[in-house]
């Protein structure tokens, strides 16, 4: 099932196009994309025997996040072997380095970024995860069946702003939530629609130029592993959103290192997803 948010409403996304939930649903189901999460079970249980009549057609610009409001947002550092290399960081070995993207920066799958000026502005797609129930002290052989579905994100990153602080702490949280710099989507696909959920191929390619290009495979953290090294600390919440970390080819790790411009076209994209496109305007 691919499930997600046109122009703010909770959607399911069929081969024939768009079908808006609260109506195929009676008002059984809010138009809230976010408040799904919370009854995700009953929304599974229903989606299995619905009637899914009426779908449109849809315009992608119109797509938002499939978890645009999240309780909380983790973001995983350091967690592909060839990225650490990249950046000199060592690889770790008990668990990787986790932050925030503070949610106002989140935004749907197709958008215009503004980069922030005298800034280094650098991309990193990811393999994104929703939480599907409170999760807490979860084996990682029992931790897919917590999550609700995946789904595609570009952790855009400012690296001056990053970086800075480097011997008290470093600002990743600030330099990764500046407006517009968390898109995801298109959409939310259910864990049961991959053959392989652990082994997904990612990409990215800024004007037609393959940048990233890896599968999720190599991950050192896989997401079970991931959800219960988060859930051993903390408890997750239904809606709760996981970057997993982000293959190399990044512009901070190239020699010469290279940074977004004014007029880019960066897209985004996971096999069995879909992709995220973003264009980039200067100040
Ligand atoms: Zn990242």
């Amino acid at each position: 099932m691919r499930i997600g948010n046109h122009s703010g409403r909770l959607t399911l996304f069929t081969e024939q196009g768009a079908v808006d939930v609260e109506k195929a649903s009676g008002g059984r189901f809010g138009p809230d994309p976010q408040a799904v999460y919370q009854v995700w079970e009953d929304f599974l249980n229903w989606s299995k025997d619905a009637r899914l009549s009426g779908a449109s057609a849809f315009d992608p610009a119109d797509l938002g996040s499939p978890a645009p409001a999240p309780t909380q947002l983790f973001a995983i550092g350091v967690n592909y072997r060839e990225h650490a290399s990249e950046t000199d960081l060592a690889t770790p070995d008990t668990f990787p380095p986790v932050f925030t993207k503070f949610r106002t920066s989140i935004s749907g799958p197709v958008t215009t970024v503004t980069l922030p000026e005298g800034g280094h502005t650098d991309w990193e797609v990811e393999l994104v995860a929703v939480i599907g129930q409170h999760a807490r002290r979860v084996s990682a052989a029992d931790a897919w069946s917590y999550v609700a579905g995946l789904t595609v994100g570009q952790d855009i990153s400012e690296r001056i702003r990053q970086i800075e602080g480097q011997g008290t702490a470093p600002q990743f949280s600030m330099g990764k939530s500046l407006p517009g710099f968390t898109p995801i989507g298109p959409w939310l696909v259910t864990v049961d629609e991959f053959e392989n959920p652990d082994d997904l191929e990612l990409g990215c390619a800024i004007d037609g130029d393959t940048v990233q290009h890896s599968r999720t495979s190599n991950l050192i953290f896989s997401v079970p592993q991931l959800i219960e090294g988060l859930s051993a600390s903390l408890e997750l919440l239904p809606g709760d959103v996981i970057f997993t970390g982000t293959p190399s080819g990044v512009g901070i790790g190239r020699k010469p290192q290279r940074w977004l411009q004014p007029g880019e076209e960066l897209v985004s994209h996971i096999s069995g997803i879909g992709e995220l496109r973003q264009r980039f305007v200067a100040a």
